[in-house]
């Protein structure tokens, strides 16, 4: 089968009824580099900068930074990559910075809230992404968000960098495409707003579906409890997909069920047009969208989640629709 997806390398992801599907791939270190072309993404949909940080014992300087993301655009050849801006806390433990014992991390000080707390780390970082793009273009996006204003915080940091960097003479990245995780599920009733602040919106469905079922993602005794295939997280994407239509805002996944084919078709059925996923789950992903009949998909997929009674569980749904189809 490893033969059969790596033959698939540079057929174009396309479903049967003609949709494009851009099929990006999550990485975070130079290791994950060459399986860009192995694994002939389109992209990286998802750059984790927290992982320089996380197998580094003292804090990467600016210039640490800086070498690391250049070094990431020059192997990407090209290729689009969508850097996040640091995700410190939570399940993702940097060693050398958390002092505080939290209750809850996963609900603590993490991500963007510790990044606004402390402007020093954020600005450097951002200063090191500006200048690692110079000339080229500059994707980037915020983990964590939970209130629209944490995006503008963020923009008048990124703007005072800007300043200091064109004063000082620095080549300024050509485009700069500025984009928010949806993860917390306080942004379901914001997404306008959201939407209204930002290039692109990308889900970070590992985040968004632990904070949505009160699940741990972690603990093993409840992470599965819940089916992510179900009627409330689906209906849930649904809603994204269609602010982002409304809003015409790009829109992508880049949490684990993209890279499940049976959940990246649901996806698709629901409107995504754009996932990412890790590298060996794109021809797997591939394989599966090649046969697909999206529009199709789409109809029995809609009026499933649109009944009031389940006639049958909408995982079971899909199961019988990729055998029948
Ligand atoms: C997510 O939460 O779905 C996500 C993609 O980010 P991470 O897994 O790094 O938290
Ligand atoms: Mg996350």
């Amino acid at each position: 089968r490893q033969e059969q997806f790596r033959a698939l390398r540079d057929v174009e992801p396309v479903t049967l009824d003609g949709k494009r599907i851009s099929l990006m791939m999550n990485a975070g270190l130079m290791v994950d580099l060459p399986q860009l072309s192995e694994s002939g993404a389109d992209g990286i949909g998802l750059f984790r900068t927290e992982l320089q940080f996380m197998i580094a014992s003292t804090m990467p300087k600016l210039e640490e930074q800086e070498a690391f993301y250049r070094n990431v655009i020059k192997q990407a050849n090209g290729l689009p990559v969508t850097f996040r801006a640091l995700d410190i806390g939570g399940d993702k433990v940097v060693s050398y910075f958390r002092s505080h014992e939290e209750e809850n991390p996963a609900l603590g000080w993490r991500a963007i809230r510790l990044s606004l707390d402390r402007p020093g780390l954020l600005r450097t970082q951002l200063r090191a992404l500006l200048r690692a793009s110079a000339g080229a273009e500059l994707k980037m996006m915020l983990p964590m968000v939970t209130d629209v204003s944490e995006i503008h915080a963020v923009r008048d940091l990124l703007q005072k960098e800007v300043q200091h960097l064109s004063k000082f003479g620095h080549n300024l990245p050509r485009r700069l495409q500025f984009g928010a995780m949806l993860e917390v599920p306080s942004l379901m009733w914001q997404l306008d707003e959201l939407m209204a602040e930002v290039d692109f919106v990308s889900v970070g469905s590992n985040d968004l579906f632990q904070f949505t079922m009160a699940a741990d993602r972690g603990n093993a005794r409840v992470s599965d409890r819940f089916d992510m295939l179900g009627k409330p997280f689906l209906r849930m994407l649904r809603e994204i997909v269609r602010a982002a239509e409304r809003n015409q805002t790009q829109l992508t996944l880049c949490g684990e069920m993209a890279g499940k084919p049976l959940s990246a078709m649901a996806l698709i059925g629901l409107g995504f047009q754009s996932v990412s996923m890790s590298a060996t789950a794109i021809g797997p992903v591939k394989a599966m969208l090649l046969s697909l009949d999206a529009e199709k998909l789409a109809q029995a997929l809609n009026a499933a989640l649109d009944e009031k009674r389940s006639q049958e569980p909408i995982r079971a749904l899909l199961i019988r629709f990729a055998a029948e189809n």
